[in-house]
């Protein structure tokens, strides 16, 4: 690649644009400086030339030479030699001791149990669009492999945009922040998960802005607001309908827009909104009248509005409703006819469709659509009880678990029961990861995977509307290798290759090539390659005509914005934004005995398990707090500091109290990334929420957790560290 930029190189060094490849929205690129002469990597920083990036990096991935060069790293094929579970021993082998393993397991299963007993799990441990989706899918498409529910993020805000808009976004943040007179930046705190919004959040506000923060924490967020509103969790959906009652009956709704662009707006009116009066909604949320009213009115006058919303809001039993009410307020007000009116969970819905998923992952390589589905949230009762998502018995049983990009044994929900399922005999399970993570001690087998400065990849940013590509800056470490040439790899031996044309000899350049050429999308008109190869990324067209949906229609069915959606109905759901207490929430009777609505939220030092070895982040954030009000500190003799048990009828995890001036009594806060190993129960927050899914969208329902919480006097164990 030839750089844009002029950045002093030593000499011995050349520059290279490599992209973040993180679960985060902004996806920035990077440019590291590599010693030619020892080929390690010495810097990274962030590219100055990108709109986004504009020069800069987060808090974590600054640190990540820490992470390519970690000696947590696996670095070699392992396999167990002792029992399974927390302490677990491997000695190290070769590839193809470790290849004959697991292909000699795959047709064992196979043959006794068929290939449904094979369940890949994955997530979102790189976003590169290869490496996270594209030939491992290959390999599973073509073996026939139980499918993954991949719903763990952010399933309910997707679910609820298609039913709604169907296919499409509105602007991003650095689009809207152009000439928005109102943000409102609901459920979401970019300080910490999404930095690069923030510059455009300052240049607004300092352009006249306003900026409303809606959350019931106080964040690093919060405090940058003109205006922060606290309801009580899992009652936004409510607050929306409110809203909009207010302003359609003060007569600040745009009824042409109404009539002209969507379906069910009067019904929405008559039969909807007169179920949330003012006094009805200030008593669900908590919040005054007098503020529901206030924003109402704000946001019904200034059309000139945009409303980025974050996927915490996605974490309620009832957030498929709740996601769906907030996204439809723009359309209330007709804020869609300005370039910078939208109501969006940044570019959910659209961000993956334009690479020709089909391309990537190839389909038509066997009958996978006809093999059943495993929700990964609830891997849990799939390997500890046998029992499927819709509560029917596994038949065949879970014989074999592939892990990649993923560190199930801490993200799942009930991850206490995920890890008993992980225990099991019967259980072949093989984990591809960059580091010894918890999941690692459950493996048979380990695989060493690289990191992203070891491959090549393209991206889609999902926060914002970019493009980019990554190509290799230097040699893998050890004998660590991407996913994509594991699944090669795999492909080779299970004889896969002679009878499938060139899916799993392509290179990933050729993939790339060929996705980019063949996909029919406005975003990417015009970008090509050559584009991506020399500048390492490219800006999606936005403002292609084709795009223009006041003029086009949007891409639902008839072409109208769904306020009324035939398709929910016929799932059995209300077709109209509705508001229905979450169980395990606000409402529940169990509150009596876990009063405490636990927000277990992004940590500001880690992504995932990502940084989680990185000791300088490992400082920073070495254990887990609770965040809890004065008043419910008190109530339990809590002070500043102190340690404490967090449990409910799920289970129990530790953490020290932090006491937070302003946050709303009845919540406690705490990070949903901590490794169990890292607590002395060996458990993360995971382990109090049960599988319950969403209202719609089959996602987990991390944020309607009750709990309660109690000082104790013990001291944190000592973290388990291997290394390869
Ligand atoms: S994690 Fe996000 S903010 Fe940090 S470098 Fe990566 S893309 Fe940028």
């Amino acid at each position: 690649m030839t750089l844009s930029t002029k950045i002093e190189v030593p000499e011995g060094h050349s520059l290279h644009h490599v992209v973040c490849p993180h679960d985060c929205p902004d996806t920035c690129s990077m440019l590291v400086t590599r010693d030619d002469r020892s080929g390690r990597a010495v810097r990274v920083q962030g590219d100055p030339t990108h709109p986004i990036t504009r020069g800069y990096l987060c808090n974590k991935v600054n640190h990540y030479l820490d992470l390519v060069y970690n000696e947590n790293r696996v670095l070699y094929p392992h396999k167990r030699i002792g029992p399974k579970g927390p302490g677990a021993r491997f000695e190290r082998i070769s590839w193809d001791e470790a290849l004959d393993c697991v292909t000699e397991n795959f047709h064992r299963i196979i043959d006794e149990y068929g290939t449904e007993a094979i369940q890949p799990f994955s997530y979102s441990g790189t976003m590169g669009m290869i490496n996270y989706w594209g030939m491992d899918q290959r390999f599973w498409n073509k073996m026939g492999a139980a499918r993954l529910e991949q719903s763990i993020c952010v399933h309910a805000a997707t679910w609820a945009r298609m039913h709604t808009y169907g296919e499409s976004n509105g602007p991003d943040i650095a689009i809207a922040s152009e000439d928005a007179e109102l943000i409102i930046l609901w459920g979401i705190n970019p300080v910490t998960t999404s930095v690069h919004t923030m510059p455009f959040i300052r240049e607004a506000k300092d352009r006249g802005c306003k900026i409303v923060a809606i959350d019931p924490r106080q964040t690093r967020t919060t405090w940058v607001a003109d205006w922060h509103l606290q309801p009580k969790p899992g009652t936004d959906g409510a607050l929306a309908l409110g809203m909009m009652k207010v302003i359609v009956d003060h007569n600040l709704h745009d009824i042409n827009f109404l009539k002209k662009h969507t379906r069910g707006w009067e019904e929405l009116i008559e039969t909807k909104l007169p179920d949330y009066p003012l006094d009805k909604v200030a008593k669900i949320t908590g919040l005054s009248e007098g503020d529901i009213e206030k924003l109402a009115l704000e946001y019904g006058a200034t059309r000139k509005s945009n409303i980025r919303a974050g996927f915490g809001l996605n974490r309620h039993q009832n957030s498929g409703q709740m996601c769906r009410a907030i996204q439809i307020l723009p359309c209330i007000t007709g804020a869609l006819r300005e370039r910078c009116g939208g109501a969006d969970f940044g570019r959910v819905g659209e961000a993956f469709a334009p690479f020709a998923v089909e391309g990537f992952q190839r389909t038509d390589l066997g009958d996978r659509d006809t093999k059943r589905i495993i929700n990964m949230v609830q891997l849990g009762r799939a390997l500890a009880d046998d029992i499927g998502w819709n509560g029917e018995e596994l038949e065949p049983p879970i014989k074999c678990l592939f892990v990649y990009n993923a560190d199930p044994a801490n993200c799942v929900p009930n991850s206490t029961n995920a890890r008993k399922g992980l225990l099991r005999d019967d259980l072949f399970t093989v984990v591809h990861d960059t580091f010894w993570s918890d999941t690692c001690d459950y493996g048979d087998i380990v695989l060493p995977a690289d990191t992203q400065l070891e491959r090549t990849d393209i991206h889609t940013a999902y926060g914002f509307y970019h493009y980019a590509m990554n190509r290799p800056v230097i040699e893998p470490l050890g004998e660590s290798v991407s996913n994509s040439e594991l699944f090669r790899r795999m492909a080779l031996k299970m004889d896969y290759v002679a009878t499938s044309d060139d899916a799993f000899t392509q290179t990933d350049e050729e993939i790339i090539r060929d996705v980019l050429m063949k996909g029919d999308t406005p975003l990417l008109e015009d970008i090509t390659y050559e584009d991506l190869l020399k500048n390492g990324w490219a800006t999606g067209k936005f403002d292609s005509p084709r795009r223009n949906y006041l003029e086009t229609g949007w891409p639902t069915a008839d072409g109208k914005i769904q306020i009324w959606s035939e398709a929910l109905a016929a799932e059995g759901q209300d077709p109209l934004p509705t508001y229905v207490p979450e169980t395990n929430g606000q409402e529940d009777p169990k509150r009596a005995e876990y009063p405490l609505q636990v927000l277990s939220s992004a940590s500001h030092y880690f992504i995932g398990h990502s940084f989680q070895p990185v000791e300088r982040l490992q400082a920073m954030q070495s254990r887990p707090t609770f965040e809890i009000s004065p008043e419910d500190a008190s109530a339990r003799s809590i002070s500043d500091g102190d340690m404490c048990r967090l449990f409910n009828e799920c289970g129990e995890t530790f953490g020290y109290a932090v006491i937070i001036e302003g946050m709303l009594p009845g919540v406690l806060g705490t990070q949903k990334q901590i490794r169990g190993s890292r607590t002395p129960g060996g458990v993360n927050v995971n382990a109090l929420n049960d599988e319950t899914l969403t209202d719609f969208g089959m996602a987990p329902t991390f944020y309607s957790c009750l709990a309660e919480v109690e000082r104790i006097d013990e001291d944190f164990g000592k973290p388990i560290e291997r290394k390869s």
